[in-house]
């Protein structure tokens, strides 16, 4: 199957942007005629829902969001849904063997007001361990209920993350948790790197410069973490950045390509043919981006911007916070200018696009993006 040519077809062009209010998801849902198990409310009482396709033996559950301001998982099961309800053929195609349990948005209040946190400040993804937030607790009760053997945890990554070695932006990053913090390998750890192994082939077609392994040290509240050691086969998904992509358009993609193909490996058994050395190749990330670097005019001495999201009266607003300054020889930014003039940043300087354009007249942009390998001194 062509899983980009599928997502061509069937990505809702509503969901084109960060922001998702969980009211947007409700009329989608209702649209679909989905009407899902409430296994909870979350502290502001927005229902937390399960919504299930296929009735094979090999359970497998994916959630989304249960960082608010994560949103690309949630925009990937929403077009995963838009596929299987449109196209039942190609549905039972790929996945007849399994029975897959979606929880879009296990943040709704964080997703209201674009933050990570709950209503309540929680992290949800240090809550897995005896949880106290109903978020949480709706979700470890339905994981010990349905008992499943594969679990997909979906977030985004900041856009500072390039794949060592390069500069390239890591747009995915893949990560099959560790049980401990030795980093063990346990056959189901083993299991989910093969699987990581099998996506990052499928990746390939795209994405070859933008794949990363993210990080497995070992977060003992995590929920990846404790589900893998609980022996529950776990993936988890890091959805990033990509040159001139601020609504990670190229994220989007990527995790629905990667997503479908993991469950196509699991629907026909062939994950044993895959190697959990291919995993274990995959590059690790490094934090050598940023979204902005503005130069001074003789291009010695630079300051790195990255952008800070947030929601102010109902509106998402996107600042720029002066993060570094100096030579900053290995970072590379997603839009580099050079000033004519001398600029003085102050630290803690926050620009806005406005700022930007205001003191334009002062900068020349360089065009230059995160994708290009260039020198920065010449
Ligand atoms: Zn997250």
């Amino acid at each position: 199957m062509d899983f980009r040519a599928i997502h061509q077809e069937y990505k809702l062009p509503t969901f084109n942007r960060r922001y998702i209010p969980p009211e947007q998801i409700e009329e989608q849902i209702a649209s679909f005629g989905l009407k899902g198990l409430e296994i909870g409310q979350s502290v502001e009482e927005r229902p937390i829902r399960v919504f299930r396709f296929g009735a094979g033996p090999t359970k497998v559950i994916l959630w989304s969001q249960m960082h608010g301001n994560e949103s690309t998982g949630t925009r990937v099961f929403l077009d995963i849904f838009n596929f299987f309800i449109n196209d039942r053929e190609r549905q039972k195609e790929l996945i007849s063997n399994l029975s897959l349990y979606f929880i879009p948005m296990l943040n709704p209040d964080g997703a209201e007001v674009y933050s990570r946190a709950n209503a309540k400040g929680v992290d949800l993804n240090r809550d897995f361990v005896n949880p106290k937030s109903p978020e949480m607790k709706a979700f470890v009760d339905y994981v010990n209920k349905i008992k499943p053997d594969w679990a997909f945890n979906m977030h985004d990554q900041r856009n500072i993350f390039n794949v060592s070695g390069d500069y390239h932006p890591a747009t995915i990053s893949l990560l099959a948790p560790s049980v401990d913090e030795e980093r063990s390998m346990t056959p189901e750890r083993e299991d989910a790197m093969k699987l990581c192994g099998a996506m990052y082939d499928e990746l390939q077609k795209d994405f070859s410069n933008n794949i990363s392994r993210f990080t497995d040290e070992f977060y003992p509240l995590a929920s990846g973490d404790n589900m893998q050691k609980q022996g529950v086969r776990t993936v988890t998904v890091e959805s990033g950045g990509y040159p001139n992509d601020p609504m990670r358009e190229a994220g989007r993609l990527s995790t629905f390509a990667s997503l479908l193909r993991a469950l196509q490996v699991l629907d026909s058994g062939e994950l044993e043919e895959w190697d959990a050395g291919i995993y274990q190749k995959i590059p690790l990330p490094e934090k050598n981006l940023c979204d902005v670097l503005i130069w001074n005019e003789e291009m010695t001495y630079c300051y790195a911007f990255v952008e800070d999201r947030y929601m102010d009266n109902g509106q998402l607003k996107v600042e720029f916070e002066l993060i570094e300054q100096g030579e900053l020889k290995d970072i590379r930014g997603y839009r580099e200018f050079k000033a004519i003039e001398p600029i003085d940043f102050k630290n803690g300087v926050h620009l806005n696009m406005d700022d930007i354009s205001d003191v334009s007249d002062l900068l020349i942009d360089r065009g230059v993006n995160a994708a290009e390998k260039t020198i920065k001194s010449n």
